[in-house]
């Protein structure tokens, strides 16, 4: 799950982390009076939408020459100008995709005088098994060039779980971003509290960038983009509740509820299939036969009638899909189950497309059974190549 930055910044700040001051906004009409309890003279109008490279986006509805989606303001009138201009516009970066996101909340946010824009990054190092801090000098809009021309500019510093952030591992991080004198003697506190936070609350990714030395040399938070291990959210109420579900699929929300593992994807085949293994099997078969998986949707292993049909009909509301591959393994949830719930669905919804379903496993022929007798069009597969051949050829015509 993701957070926009003010609400990042906010719980960052809670752990101690030194960030601007600012007013999240839902409407041109606060902008004044939120600009007015800021020291000023320098304002900056952020767009809050669940995607990065704000900066350098531009607003659908304004010409090309507009400005972006993250604007200096050096008088409350033209905070206010810049507010009314960018509420409500389709705001597209490099990360929205051409559809663009709609801007519904502004922050705005004491300006800072900038000397350097770092980067500062903590992830799940897999490959070590750690959380890791990931910076570099080059901090600022142009990261991802920096990550693919001159990898050598990134360091990851990777923390033992038992000792924390040690002494030394804020020195490795310090000299690799080039701090000395204040924003080192920052650095200190700011690197074992961003770790704290990380840690405590069960994130994911937590990216800062530009992580500033300003110019008064302190160390300031400017940018945060904060994501959660969705498995972890149910010990965090607070964090549940800066969920925006605006900014999120409805078909992901919908399968959230149900607890099913979906990603909506480009392609236009709609897989239901139980294990996170299987399915990946079963979109690689997909493309293999020369057709794209229009979501992964894994229906987990002790699903029941009802989230079958939950998932199913997830499915189907997707306008894209011109087909759906049913792949069941039944071990722990049995075929007959599932057969009842695709029947189910299918009654309820109905089938515009063509549907293929492949069932293996425990009461395998009781579920066929249920299929065949269900007066539905459902074309059986035998194994995955099989099944995979047939929803290829039924789109296909
Ligand atoms: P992003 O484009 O979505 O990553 O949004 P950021 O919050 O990172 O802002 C983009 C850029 O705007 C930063 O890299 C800075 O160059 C600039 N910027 C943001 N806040 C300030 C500020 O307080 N003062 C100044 N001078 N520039 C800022
Ligand atoms: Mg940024």
């Amino acid at each position: 799950m993701n957070i926009h930055e003010y609400q990042a910044k906010a719980l960052l700040k809670s752990f101690g982390a030194p960030v601007a001051e600012g007013v999240a906004i839902f409407s041109a009409d606060e902008a004044e009076a939120a600009a007015k309890s800021l020291p000023g003279p320098l304002y900056v109008v952020k767009s809050q939408i669940h995607a990065g490279g704000r900066g350098k986006g531009k607003f659908k509805e304004l010409g090309p020459d507009a400005k972006g989606g993250v604007r200096l303001a050096f008088s409350i009138e033209e905070a206010k100008a810049h507010a009314k201009e960018m509420f409500g516009n389709t705001l597209v970066t490099a990360q929205t995709g051409e559809a663009g996101k709609q801007v519904n909340r502004l922050y705005i946010e004491d300006g800072a005088d900038i000397a350097r824009e770092l980067y500062c990054s903590l992830l799940v190092d897999r490959s070590v098994g750690r959380v890791a801090f990931v910076v570099s000098t080059e901090g600022g809009m142009d990261i991802e060039a920096v990550a693919h021309d001159t990898p050598e500019k990134i360091h990851t510093i990777a923390i033992d779980p038992e000792a924390g952030v040690t002494a030394a591992d804020v020195a490795a991080i310090s000299k690799a971003l080039e701090l000395s004198g204040t924003a080192a003697e920052d650095a200190k506190s700011l690197f074992p509290l961003l770790y704290k936070a990380f840690n405590e609350k069960d994130m994911a990714l937590l990216e800062v960038n530009p992580l500033i030395v300003m110019k008064n040399d302190h160390l300031r938070v400017l940018d945060a983009k904060m994501s959660f291990d969705g498995n972890a959210l149910f010990r965090h109420d607070d964090v549940r509740a800066l969920r925006d579900e605006t900014e999120e699929d409805a078909k992901e929300i919908e399968a959230s509820k149900w607890d099913l593992a979906y990603v909506a994807l480009d392609g236009n085949i709609g897989c239901m299939v139980n294990g996170a293994g299987l399915a990946m099997a079963t979109m690689d078969i997909i493309k293999l036969y020369g057709k794209e998986p229009a979501n992964f949707c894994d229906v987990g292993g002790g699903a029941g009638k009802e989230k079958v049909a939950a998932a199913f009909k997830i499915i189907t509301a997707d306008p894209k899909v011109e087909g759906i591959l049913v792949n069941i393994f039944g071990g722990i949830m049995k075929c007959d189950v599932i057969a009842e719930g695709v029947v189910a669905a299918v009654q309820e919804v109905g089938l515009k497309v063509p549907l293929v379903v492949r069932l293996e496993g425990t009461n395998v022929e009781l579920g066929k059974k249920i299929l065949n007798e269900s007066g539905l069009a459902i074309t059986a597969a035998d194994d995955l190549d099989d099944a995979a051949k047939k929803i290829v050829a039924a789109i296909n015509g």
